[in-house]
């Protein structure tokens, strides 16, 4: 009977504190809930607010440009194959001669104003000397070779590479893109300006490389032009080269209607090292357990099993910001949390390689070379890998990470070809702010970030004379079109070709102002 009155007492004990848990529960569930609904009700009105900042900017000036023209001109600076090749002697300077006479002919106004130079081979170097020449001048940078076009893929273009066609739509040929579309918007730009009798204040130069898409070469064309210009006492305000676009950005229900105009600020560095092992060699009939190549490909492991460390740089995390508050509504109750989110969305970029580019230094595995037979074991094993290195990497950076992270100590290092990172150019810049400004006043739906440029340009040749270097090509056009650039079916859009001149006649303008 006790038993089982303490066993009622118990229950019932039980009971009220299962009763008392419930109730706890539940209040705890309720705070919880209120908790979580006051949170999301601050997020959506975070969300809300989370809006790009507005600027209030006037719209650009109605300049008179003449696209015709622009659209002839460039069809025929097409048709010249100013091709460039690591070797100087395989180069067709004649077809760079033509281009010179081809630029003098078409643009009589800047032949007669313009002070012209040729820094040897063919490097042109125009100055439209301003009314101030107190100030530093201004350069705007073009580069007038090209690629050629791979041997066996002639027949795959729609249009000749060399012929310049102009369908109404496009105009189609090798350098439409990359880039003498920019090189004569530069020129169509100065032409114009000088028949509407505008003089500039600062001096403006127009500085055209002769060999930019080879310019891991010993021979530097911008490199040249820079060293003419610092021998003669020239520190440059700003220079203007080659690099972001205009690129339209839809994705259905996240982000409609805009366009990613980057400035780039700054261009990764260029590495081929080449790692070899050394061996015995000998009869392939009596192998060791590993010949040389075997050594080596332990090191190409320990190699790409240590990647660079992945890092949201400053100016990263200013473009992830900038699209964040552009997204659909929706979207931001996710990326208005955009700087709590950083560490994850981290961890997937490292997993995608055309954003892993964008936050680390690239370790690129490209060639491997052992013995000259399949009977001969080899003496020396190597591999060549490509390094795009981050600003603040630098060659030797490269070559102190593969003595580390390799466990075999008897490799041999050696540095093919290298060219070191560029410094980053300033975004408080009164040449920054006009270009974003231009770029804002051309396309309000423009999401305007600075970047960094994954290739190479002739821009970073100018750091010993200028700090304000930009990398940015007015032209609108799909990213899927910018990939034909150095492949097949190279074409620009004739109807981003109106914008681009006044972009540069207005850039010329506010740019060569004090
Ligand atoms: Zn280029």
């Amino acid at each position: 009977m006790f038993f089982l009155l303490l066993l009622l007492k118990y229950s019932i004990l039980c009971l009220y504190l299962f009763e008392k848990e419930l109730i706890l529960m539940k209040t705890s569930t309720k705070i919880a809930a209120c908790a979580l609904g006051v949170a999301a009700a601050a997020n959506a009105v975070h969300a809300a607010a989370f809006r790009p900042k507005k600027q209030e900017l006037a719209p650009l000036p109605d300049e008179k440009v003449d696209v015709d023209r622009y659209r002839k001109h460039l069809s025929r600076a097409i048709q010249i194959k100013t091709i460039s090749n690591r070797e100087s002697d395989l180069v067709d300077w004649a077809e760079f001669q033509k281009l010179q006479d081809f630029i003098d002919e078409t643009y009589p106004n800047v032949k007669a104003k313009l002070e012209k130079t040729v820094v040897p081979p063919s490097n042109l170097v125009f100055r439209w000397k301003g009314t101030r020449s107190d100030l530093d001048p201004i350069a705007l940078l073009g580069h007038q070779d090209v690629v050629p076009v791979t041997r066996g893929t002639e027949d795959d273009w729609v249009h000749p590479p060399f012929e310049g066609f102009d369908d109404g739509e496009f105009i189609w040929g090798r350098g439409a893109l990359d880039m003498k579309n920019h090189l004569l918007g530069v020129l169509e730009a100065t032409e114009a300006l000088l028949e509407d009798g505008f003089e500039p204040e600062r001096d403006v130069y127009l500085l055209f490389g002769d060999n930019e898409e080879v310019v891991a070469n010993d021979k530097n064309g911008a490199r040249d032009i820079m060293n003419y210009l610092k021998k003669k006492g020239v520190h440059l305000d700003c220079v203007l080269d080659e690099g972001g676009a205009m690129l339209p950005v839809d994705v259905p229900h996240v982000i409609n209607g805009k366009y990613l105009a980057g400035i780039g600020i700054g261009e990764k560095g260029y590495a081929d090292i080449e790692v070899a092992v050394c061996a015995k060699g000998g009869h392939s009939s009596q192998p060791p357990k590993h010949s040389a190549i075997g050594e080596l490909a332990d090191v190409i492991k320990d190699i790409e099993n240590h990647q660079f460390k992945s890092k949201f740089s400053y100016n990263m995390k200013q473009l992830l910001d900038s699209v964040s508050r552009n997204v659909t509504y929706p979207v931001r109750l996710v990326t208005c949390n955009i700087k709590a989110l950083q560490p994850a969305l981290l961890q997937i970029f490292k997993l995608i390689p055309p954003a892993a580019c964008m936050v680390r230094t690239t370790t690129g595995v490209t060639m491997t070379q052992g013995s000259p037979a399949a009977n001969v074991l080899p003496q020396r094993a190597s591999v060549t890998i490509n390094f795009r290195a981050m600003p603040g990497v630098t060659t030797d950076d490269l070559v102190a990470h593969i003595r580390k992270v390799v466990r075999n100590k008897d490799i041999e290092i050696n540095v093919l070809n290298s060219k070191e990172a560029s410094k980053m150019s300033p975004t408080d810049s009164r040449s920054y702010k006009i270009i974003s400004d231009l770029c804002s006043r051309m396309e309000p739906n423009a999401i305007v970030v600075p970047y960094l440029v994954m290739g190479g340009t002739d821009a970073c040749n100018y750091e010993p004379i200028c700090e304000n270097i930009y990398r940015y090509g007015p032209f609108k056009a799909d990213a899927s079109l910018m990939l034909c650039t150095h492949g097949t079916n190279e074409r620009i859009p004739i109807a981003c070709m109106k914008e681009a001149l006044v972009f540069f006649k207005s850039f010329i303008r506010e740019a060569s102002a004090e």
